[in-house]
């Protein structure tokens, strides 16, 4: 099988694919659900966003706010010491020399606070299908490397493999499909598998069907 027959099958399994960040309704709000998403599940995340944007809905806002206001919200995901520094200071960046929109090139965007490569891929490939480049998260990884699409273990390496593979209109598809697929389906830990690549990856070979 093909990576594009893999990609394809993976469209079909997932035919209304969609970021599962919610409660946010701006690409700014949206920013703030992706770098407090770092380390933690996104229905972590789901559970502080009504409450943090109720409070602070735009940069300007959340530029002013004090950071123990901000922790107090987002406590309960991971790093939430730092990510509520990240959040104030690219809140402020973004009101000072961006004009409160927030950038929509990689370039600009891994100025802010808190956005590497990998964050500011996710955000341009999901909310404008940008494919400046692939973002390998832990799913992208796992499932990339148990089928054979890559050798390497380091995320900029295996997206550059991922990059060579798929055309550059696809990558975009990458962070979606393998992230859904690695979170439901190809998953670190597995008892019994119900995956439509048993023949091709042996990875699950004598694991009951789900
Ligand atoms: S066979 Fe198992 S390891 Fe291989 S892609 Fe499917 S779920 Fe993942």
């Amino acid at each position: 099988m093909s990576p594009k027959q893999i990609l394809s099958k993976m469209e079909e399994l997932f035919p209304n694919a969609a970021t599962e960040l919610a409660n946010w309704k701006t690409p700014f709000q949206f920013l703030v659900c992706i770098v407090l998403s770092a380390q933690t599940t996104d229905k972590g995340v789901n559970k502080v966003t009504t409450m943090l944007f109720e409070e602070y809905p735009d940069p300007l806002s959340m530029s002013k706010a004090r950071e123990q206001d901000v922790y107090s919200i987002i406590q309960t995901v991971n790093y939430s010491n730092s990510k509520s520094r990240y959040l104030i200071e690219l809140s402020r960046k973004l009101v000072q020399d961006f004009n409160s929109e927030v950038p929509k090139d990689v370039n600009n965007l891994i100025t802010l606070k808190g956005v590497g490569r990998k964050t500011a891929n996710v955000f341009l490939n999901d909310l404008y299908k940008s494919n400046e480049g692939v973002a390998v998260d832990t799913h992208v990884m796992r499932v990339s490397q148990r089928l054979g699409l890559t050798k390497e273990t380091n995320p900029d390496k295996i997206a550059r493999d991922l990059e060579k593979l798929y055309p550059q209109k696809d990558w975009w598809k990458i962070n979606r499909y393998f992230v859904l697929y690695g979170r439901y389906i190809c998953r670190a830990k597995m008892k019994k598998t119900r995956c439509v690549f048993r023949d091709i990856c042996s990875y699950c070979k004598g694991l009951p069907i789900e």
